[in-house]
Parts: C-alpha cells; structure tokens; sequence
C-alpha cells in the first residue's frame, strides 16, 4: 500500500494489459516505499519526467478495472510514476482528515480566546465602575473637607473676635 513506483513495475501488471496474477502487484523491489522517500502523498501532480500524470485502468486478474496513475511518457524507458489511484484518494482523504483536526484545534483555540476576552472586557467594565465611584467619592470627600475647613476658620475668627473684645474690655 501507498507505494509511488519510480518506474513501473517490472513485467507486472497495469500497463493496460492482462497479465499473470502472480505479476499483477508492483513487486516490493521495484516500488518506492514512501514513506522513506521524500515522493508527494495523495495524488501525484506531476510525473518525474515533467509531465502530468494520467489515469488508466488496470486489466490483471487480480487488480481487474483498478485505477492506477501513470505516465504518458512510459514507453521510452525511463522512470516514470506509478500509483494506485485508491491509495492516492486515501491518502488525500488522511491529509484531509489531519487539516480538518488542525482547523478543529484552531476553533477551540479561538473560541477559548473569545472566552476569555469576553471575560476580560467584562472585568474592565467592572473597573471603569469602581473607578467612577471612587471618583464621586473623592469629590464627596473634598467638598466635605472644605466645608469643614470653612467652618474651623469662621469659629477661630468669632473665638478671635472674642479674645480682641475681652482684651479691651480688660485693659480699658
Ligand atoms: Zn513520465
């Protein structure tokens, strides 16, 4: 499975014509294993000759009516690309898999964020309001405290007032 051939596979197979069951497999020795190879997943785009790869039909009795990528090119005797169509379409069917747990992760991730930034707008909101009512009573405070002082003033003017009259009184 999952195989990206780097040349068809020798004497096997799906060419486009029928042949033994026993050849109709890429062998082991002729496939690429991808895995350890750094050949694209999913549908091949484009051939190691330069062209676009085609899809043809598998005649071998074991693989009968199997679509499988190949290459235009194939009769010159250079590699050329070779994969099995249903591989390819699990492969893009895994790598799609995989994108859509990634944007999942990012859609929590988001909606945790939106969370918390609803939940710091909130906090700022509930700020702002202490602030405002510190600020009334700051300014409570501070008319408070010059009326107080307005008052101490006007007392110590009237005890003065007193002491100046006793003084003459006294002293006349
Ligand atoms: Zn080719």
């Amino acid at each position: 499975m999952g195989r990206y051939s780097y040349s068809q596979p020798s004497s096997s197979d799906c060419n486009g014509y029928l042949v033994d069951e026993e050849s109709s497999q890429p062998s082991e020795s002729s496939a690429y294993n991808y895995a350890d190879s750094e050949l694209e997943l999913g549908f091949p785009k484009k051939c190691y000759c330069g062209v676009e790869p085609i899809i043809d039909t598998c005649y071998s009795r074991n693989d009968p009516g199997r679509k499988f990528f190949s290459c235009g090119n194939i009769d010159d005797g250079e590699c050329h690309i070779w994969k099995w169509w249903d591989v390819a379409v699990m492969e893009e069917m895994r790598a799609t898999e995989t994108n859509y747990g990634k944007v999942a992760s990012k859609v929590d991730t988001l909606t945790h964020y939106e969370t918390e930034l609803s939940e710091i707008k909130h906090l700022k909101k509930e700020t702002d309001e202490k602030i405002n009512k510190l600020e009334k009573l700051l300014a409570e405070l501070n008319t408070k405290n010059r009326v107080f002082i307005f008052s101490l003033e006007l007392v110590l003017g009237v005890l003065l007032c007193l002491v100046a009259v006793l003084c003459l009184i006294m002293f006349k």
